[in-house]
């Protein structure tokens, strides 16, 4: 604790203007609730699209950050099964309200009051965060603190979104970032083949793919050397959407990642015959957490990370908009 009581957080306070640096009061733990001293929280695109007003604020003023790696400092009255200085994971699904019919058939994920970190409830972009601990995650202890960080949604809905592709073999993934990176391993652990597609010219995102054992890396506008199984789409483009059913076989399923996405542009018909699937996946389930991090513990994923001081997340948000972000920006409070 600060001997006065006090925190640094990163607060959105208007979506289109920086965040500011401020000083406030360290939150107290409630109910269910842990305290947490934060080590590392990762910068995802999805903050970018609150920061920039493309999803529309939830809650105002607002400290961002999904990708969180604390210890716990102090337990609420209700909580079990957590000590102080545990090491948990904090991820983009913050609570969900168990009674609804999403809740009942194990879609938590699309839950109706669903709350989520960084958006709903305040998050890790600060010396201090509340979390509830039955959404906690405990982490393989083979990551720093670092390295953990942007597993827990670039690695969690990755995993979400690679798992849509069931047995897919041939899997093409559209935007080489932090997800993809992580992505690209597992699949590469578990014999199937990626093709990474990047923005035109971006040889560094193309050089990584490569390097992390992708069968092949180019533009996303180049033609796929074979037929793929299965498309992912992390970049949040709409126009990648017909380029990537031209690019898979029949039967084949589209499954864009993300949050946002501009308009998907008119396509015709004969790319989506045949028997062809476009989707989404939307946030996670605890469960996801659970398969992933129990993967994570047997597949030494190496995560590539930018570091940045927690003052700095304006820097950091801006290197993520340019795409001059190599793996994933963390910040360090
Ligand atoms: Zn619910
Ligand atoms: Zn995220």
């Amino acid at each position: 604790m600060t001997p006065d009581g006090q925190m640094l957080a990163m607060l959105l306070e208007r979506p289109g203007q920086p965040l500011r640096a401020t000083r406030m009061p360290i939150p107290v733990p409630d109910g269910q609730q842990l305290l947490l001293r934060v080590s590392a929280c990762g910068v995802c695109r999805t903050d970018l699209h609150i920061v920039d007003g493309e999803l529309a604020p939830h809650r105002s003023p607002l400290i961002p950050g999904h990708e969180v790696v604390g210890y716990v400092q102090q337990c609420g009255p209700e909580v079990r099964g957590y000590a102080a200085g545990d090491r948990v994971g904090v991820a983009w699904l913050g609570g969900s309200c168990g009674q609804c019919p999403y809740c009942a058939m194990q879609a938590e994920n699309l839950c109706e009051q669903a709350s989520f970190t960084g958006y709903d409830l305040n998050g890790g972009y600060a010396q201090y965060m509340l979390a509830d601990a039955r959404y906690v995650f405990r982490l393989p202890a083979r990551y720093d603190d670092v390295h953990a960080a942007p597993l827990l949604c670039a690695g969690l809905i990755g995993y979400r979104a690679y798992a849509m592709a069931g047995q897919a073999r041939r899997i093409g993934l559209y935007g080489f970032g932090a997800a993809a990176h992580i992505l690209c391993q597992i699949a590469c652990h578990q014999g199937r083949e990626i093709y990474a597609y990047t923005r035109p010219g971006d040889i560094r995102a193309q050089e990584l793919a490569l390097s992390l054992g992708a069968r092949w890396a180019g533009a996303s506008d180049q033609a796929a050397p074979v037929q793929l199984d299965a498309a992912i789409l992390f970049a949040p483009d709409g126009a990648l959407v017909p380029l990537a059913l031209a690019a898979v076989r029949k039967g084949g399923v589209v499954i864009c990642a993300g949050i946002h996405m501009s308009a998907v542009p008119a396509f015709p018909y004969a790319l989506l015959w045949g028997e062809r699937t476009l989707r989404s996946v939307a946030n996670l389930t605890r469960a996801d957490g659970e398969a992933f991090f129990r993967l994570a513990q047997d597949c030494p994923l190496q995560t590539h990370t930018t570091v940045y001081p927690l003052a700095q997340a304006n820097l950091a948000l801006a290197a993520l908009r340019s795409g001059a972000v190599g793996g994933a920006a963390v910040l360090v409070p």
